[in-house]
């Protein structure tokens, strides 16, 4: 074996690690879940404000729900679980909310643009709303 294929593999492992397919999905799930930090930032650096759009929220749920059958089929270990056990109910409730949100936005009558819920004039046009 070359020098760099010795320091890969070493003792039946890759880069130290015992693979099966368990850590795959858990490292499956660390990368879904961490990449939720890249969405967000993205998303805020676009609109240079802070935005937690839509995407974090999915990234969040999926994430969390891999990561909670990786502790639970596999890992078995209490901890693990409960931090991940109830993570599902604000990333739910934040998916609802951003959905009743979308669906309240109205059609303006002057240029037919999409406008958000309470506003009393429309941001393009100007014709009063509502
Ligand atoms: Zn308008």
């Amino acid at each position: 074996m070359d020098l760099i294929t010795s320091l890969l593999w070493h003792h039946d492992k890759f880069l130290g690690i015992t693979w099966n397919t368990w850590k795959v999905v858990g490292f499956i799930g660390n990368a879904v879940f961490f990449s939720r930090f890249f969405v967000q930032w993205y998303a805020t650096e676009k609109r240079k404000q802070v935005v937690v759009p839509q995407a974090f929220w999915w990234l969040s749920l999926t994430g969390s729900l891999i990561l909670l059958a990786y502790g639970l089929f596999y890992l078995h270990d209490s901890v693990f679980i409960l931090a991940y056990a109830f993570t599902w109910i604000p990333y739910i409730r934040s998916l609802v909310i951003h959905r009743r949100h979308k669906a309240a936005h109205t059609i303006c009558t002057g240029c037919g643009i999409k406008i958000p819920p309470q506003s009393n004039y429309c941001p393009n046009c100007g014709v009063k709303v509502g």
